[in-house]
């Protein structure tokens, strides 16, 4: 794997990322990714091959070859996701310096049955660890901002709060200033800007390269 790590290749220091089911990963910057849901374009093909094993008889060699089979396709699937979040972090981790992003409450958030599945399966938790040590690995920084942070409400440009903002409002549009934006990049931008505001209040306190501050920590600093 190529490595770099020199300052030119880190062309926007900091950057926030936010994390949703329309797209898998949306930057400050505008750049969007979407997550390969591997799981779902091949779910009715692995559904269709459990079925029919059902009715071979265990043990046979057509049992056995199914079997195989069905395995071949969850490890299919399995590395189709991992390329796809590789892709993604990496890109991330190399190009920019200090990174913004939720801590998500995926245990939370795979307990709400709807969203569950297309959580899981865009794979929030491993994109999150593989930023964690990619980080490390590029010499930028990951910035785990609160998740009671309302990156979503907040509008990037005035600070004004909404009060709701419900799922299906894709713009963002501040009834304060008349800032109009993607709602995810107005989230990211958000998430880029507590990134900032983070990093300036940990200056000379932590070192480390991935930290995290919790909001009881952030009063005491100062
Ligand atoms: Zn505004």
């Amino acid at each position: 794997m190529e490595v770099e790590t020199s300052e030119t290749t880190k062309h926007q220091e900091f950057v926030g990322v936010d994390l949703g089911i329309n797209h898998l990963a949306t930057l400050s910057t505008g750049e969007i990714f979407d997550g390969v849901r591997s799981y779902k374009k091949y779910e009715s093909k692995l559904a269709r091959m459990q079925y029919l094993n059902r009715h071979k008889q265990k043990g046979s060699n057509n049992y056995r070859k199914a079997c195989v089979n069905i395995a071949r396709l969850h490890q299919k699937i399995a590395n189709i996701r991992k390329d796809t979040l590789h892709k993604i972090t990496t890109y991330i981790s190399k190009n920019h310096a200090v990174i913004g992003i939720e801590d998500l409450n995926v245990s939370g958030m795979l307990a709400n049955g709807k969203l569950s599945k297309a959580i899981a399966d865009m794979g929030f938790y491993e994109l999150r660890r593989q930023l964690e040590y990619k980080t490390q690995l590029y010499g930028s920084k990951l910035v785990i901002v609160d998740r009671f942070y309302p990156s979503s409400k907040t509008c990037s440009h005035c600070g004004e709060k909404k009060t709701s903002l419900s799922l299906s409002q894709r713009v963002f549009k501040c009834d304060h200033c008349g800032f109009e934006c993607d709602r995810d990049v107005n989230a990211a931008i958000n998430l880029k800007q507590e990134a900032v505001r983070l990093t300036v209040l940990a200056c000379g306190l932590d070192s480390a390269d991935t930290f995290r501050m919790k909001q009881e920590e952030k009063a005491g600093i100062c």
